[in-house]
C-alpha cells in the first residue's frame, strides 16, 4: 500500500520567514516544529519538504548553501527526535538570472515536478496526502497534486490570507495557526 505524505513548505512554515535564507545563521526553526514533525513520524506519515529556492537563480546565494541549510534543519530536528523523509527544492526562476537557473522549469511550485520525484522515490499516494504552507501558491499546489491543502498563519500566512484570499482560485481545506496545529488537524482526519 502506498504511503501517505505531508508535503511541507520550508520558509515560513518550518523556519522563520526572513525573505531569503542567504546565510546559515538566518535559518531558525519556528516553535513546536520538532514536535509536529515527530508526530508525523510516529504516525507513519512521510514528512517531505518541497521548497522553492529562487534565491539561487536571483544570485542571492549559491546552491551549495541550500545543502548546508538542510543539514542544519535535519540536525535541529534530530535533537527533537524528528526526521524528514525527503527534501526536494527548485533553484530556478522563469525570468530572472542566467541559465541554467533561469528556466521555465517543471519543479517550481505550484508546478508538480518535485512531487512526481517524491512519489516515485517514497511510494506516495497523493490523494491521501496533505500539503502545509504559508502562501496561496502552496494551496494551488495542493490542488494540482490532488492533496488536501492547509494554510498556516506563520510566515507570510496571515498577510496572504487577509489580503489575497479573494484572488485565490483554490481555497485551503483548513487554516491552522502553525505547523503543529496543522499536523494535529491532519491526525484527526480519516
Ligand atoms: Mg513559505
Ligand atoms: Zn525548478
Amino acid at each position: 500500500m502506498a504511503n501517505r505524505a505531508v508535503f511541507l513548505d520550508r520558509d515560513g512554515t518550518i523556519n522563520e520567514e526572513v525573505g531569503y535564507v542567504n546565510h546559515i545563521e538566518r535559518f531558525q526553526l519556528l516553535p513546536h516544529v520538532g514536535q509536529a514533525i515527530r508526530l508525523l513520524n510516529q504516525h507513519g506519515l512521510k514528512a517531505v519538504v518541497i521548497t522553492n529556492q529562487s534565491g539561487v537563480a536571483r544570485g542571492y546565494f549559491p546552491e551549495s548553501l541550500i545543502h548546508l541549510v538542510h543539514q542544519k534543519m535535519e540536525e535541529l530536528l534530530k535533537r527533537e527526535g524528528a526526521h524528514i523523509d525527503g527534501i526536494y527544492y527548485c533553484p530556478h526562476h522563469p525570468d530572472v538570472g542566467t541559465p541554467p537557473y533561469r528556466q521555465k522549469c517543471r519543479c517550481r511550485k505550484p508546478a508538480t515536478g518535485l512531487v512526481e520525484e517524491a512519489v516515485k522515490e517514497l511510494d506516495i499516494d497523493c490523494s491521501k496526502s496533505y500539503t502545509i504552507g504559508d502562501r496561496g501558491v502552496d494551496i494551488e499546489f495542493a490542488h494540482r497534486i490532488g492533496a488536501k491543502g492547509i494554510l498556516v498563519l506563520t510566515g507570510y500566512g496571515k498577510g496572504e490570507w487577509e489580503y489575497f484570499r479573494d484572488q485565490w482560485k483554490v481555497k485551503p481545506d483548513h487554516i491552522a495557526s502553525d505547523l503543529n496545529e496543522a499536523v494535529q488537524w491532519i491526525l484527526l482526519q480519516k
